[in-house]
């Protein structure tokens, strides 16, 4: 079974063509950014503990996001594969993933990287507030997450990179055309002949 990551600016559209890709390799989804907003909505603890790192565009601490994707990775669905959207974001989480994964002797089969121009990501998240009205859809949030987004995930990007597991995509224009972009890039790279690792 295939186990994948998509990784993307914020307002890259990376929600949209996780759940599409998903659906294609017959996988779950696994959104940390949609787990975090139904705890915060559902009021939970970790909701209430998570919330103000939402609405800030900052980062939920580690700890309380490793302990969460290891959980949702044990449960059945996922066991056999899965799509994660939006982890790791962090060198440190990146490290964690891939423990979580060797202890259950597997690991990751590719990495999807949907890039696109920071104004068009910016044009894009103006349309999403007026559409779905997400407290973290504001100008001064949204760069903030872009920073953060340059800062630190690009790290992630580069790591996979070195391991020749990265399959980039122009994220740029039609969402059902980028779908397909993407799901013809993944199907070559994980059908190429590759050396021995
Ligand atoms: P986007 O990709 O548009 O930034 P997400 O839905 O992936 O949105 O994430 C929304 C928010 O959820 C983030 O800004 C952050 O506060 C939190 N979050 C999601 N994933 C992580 C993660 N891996 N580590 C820390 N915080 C996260």
């Amino acid at each position: 079974m295939t186990r994948l990551l998509i990784i993307g600016p914020p307002g890259s559209g990376k929600g949209t063509q996780a759940g599409q890709l998903a659906r294609h390799f017959g996988v779950p989804a696994v959104s940390t950014g949609d787990i975090f907003r139904s705890n915060v909505d559902r009021q939970t603890e970790l909701g209430n503990q998570a919330a103000r790192y939402l609405d800030g565009g900052r980062f939920v601490p580690d700890h309380l996001t490793n302990a969460l994707v290891k959980d949702r990775l044990l449960e059945r669905d996922a066991r056999h594969g899965f799509l994660l959207d939006g982890y790791p974001r962090t060198a440190t989480q990146a490290t964690e993933l891939d423990a979580m994964l060797a202890e259950q002797g597997h690991a990751l089969d590719a990495v999807i990287e949907l890039r696109a121009p920071d104004a068009e990501l910016e044009e894009r998240m103006h349309q999403r507030a007026r559409e779905q009205g997400r407290t973290d859809d504001t100008i001064d949030v949204f760069r903030r997450r872009l920073d953060l987004y340059h800062r630190q995930t690009h790290e992630v990007v580069s790591v996979y990179a070195g391991r020749g597991i990265l399959v980039s995509v122009n994220g740029s224009g039609d969402p059902v055309g980028i779908t397909a972009l993407a799901i013809a890039a993944v199907e070559q790279f994980l059908t190429a002949p590759r050396p021995p690792s």
